[in-house]
């Protein structure tokens, strides 16, 4: 078993080649926890690891496609084989897959809802309950989903929200609907555990996925991830929050 479990926490979080996912890597090293950069392929992860390791940080990669059953399999086996637990998962990997040239909800392709789902939702509920027997042997595990303010009905349904004309990639925005129902319900179940359960929006963060286009930076980007996977005994589960203030569902 490695010395990093002896005494440092664990983290895995998914998709952490780039974007959010890279920077929630280095951000939870910075604090000292042990932490497990996924990637679905496996030299990006290595690559992106390796240079967080010459920024002196305890980062070591694992392969990880959320969407393979058998590569979540294999990942789980090799962090029970090392630590015997995980402290923090960031299900934070995400795609967004539709045409972008459909300009109404109602053109979508179905096969674009699918995949979104696949990753956004199924893969994340796959994830989840893969790990959740090594969150379990860590003393006070923490679960974060990175959603989006897209998932929010509330704000949808709102005139007067910023996001309210914000419809054009449907299957998106209803697969972290969805994420923020399996938190809420994950979070019920583990209600009586001091493993804590939440979903977050990271912000409109400067990222591929944007193209580059955003209102901030890809460090602040990571803090609410970062502080939800942190966050001590008397913070929230069940919570849908954005940089320390809670979001509308
Ligand atoms: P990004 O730059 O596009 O990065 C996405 C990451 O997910 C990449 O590391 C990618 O890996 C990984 N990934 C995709 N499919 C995967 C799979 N099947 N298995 C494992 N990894 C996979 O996106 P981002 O902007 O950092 O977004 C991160 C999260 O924040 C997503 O859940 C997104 O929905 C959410 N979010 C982002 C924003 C924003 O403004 N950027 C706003 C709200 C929510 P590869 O490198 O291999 O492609």
């Amino acid at each position: 078993m490695s010395n990093a479990s002896n005494g440092s926490k664990v983290a895995l979080v998914t998709g952490g080649t780039r974007g959010i996912g890279f920077e929630t890597v280095r951000q939870l090293a910075q604090s000292g926890v042990h932490t497990l950069l996924a990637g679905r392929d496996r030299n990006k992860a290595v690559d992106a690891a390796l240079k967080l390791q010459g920024e002196g940080l305890p980062v070591e990669a694992i392969t990880l496609d959320i969407t393979d059953p058998a590569s979540i399999d294999a990942a789980a086996s090799e962090i029970e084989r090392k630590f015997g637990k995980l402290d923090i998962l960031v299900n934070n990997a995400g795609i967004i897959a539709e045409d972008r040239t459909a300009t109404r909800p109602s053109q979508q392709s179905v096969a674009a809802w699918r995949e979104t789902f696949d990753t956004n939702v199924f893969a994340v509920v796959a994830t989840t309950q893969a790990l959740l027997p090594l969150l379990q042997k860590a003393p006070a595990a923490r679960i974060v989903n990175v959603s989006s303010i897209l998932g929010s009905l509330a704000l949808h349904t709102d005139p007067a929200s910023p996001i309210y004309d914000f419809k054009a990639v449907p299957a998106y925005n209803a697969s972290k609907s969805a994420v923020n129902s399996w938190t809420v319900h994950l979070a019920y179940e583990l209600r009586d555990t001091p493993i804590k359960v939440n979903a977050v929006h990271p912000g409109y963060v400067k990222t591929d996925m944007n193209a580059g286009e955003g209102e901030i930076d890809v460090p602040t980007g990571a803090k609410t991830s970062v502080a939800m996977a942190l966050v001590g005994a008397d913070g929230p589960s069940g919570g849908y929050v954005y940089l320390g203030e809670t979001l509308p569902w």
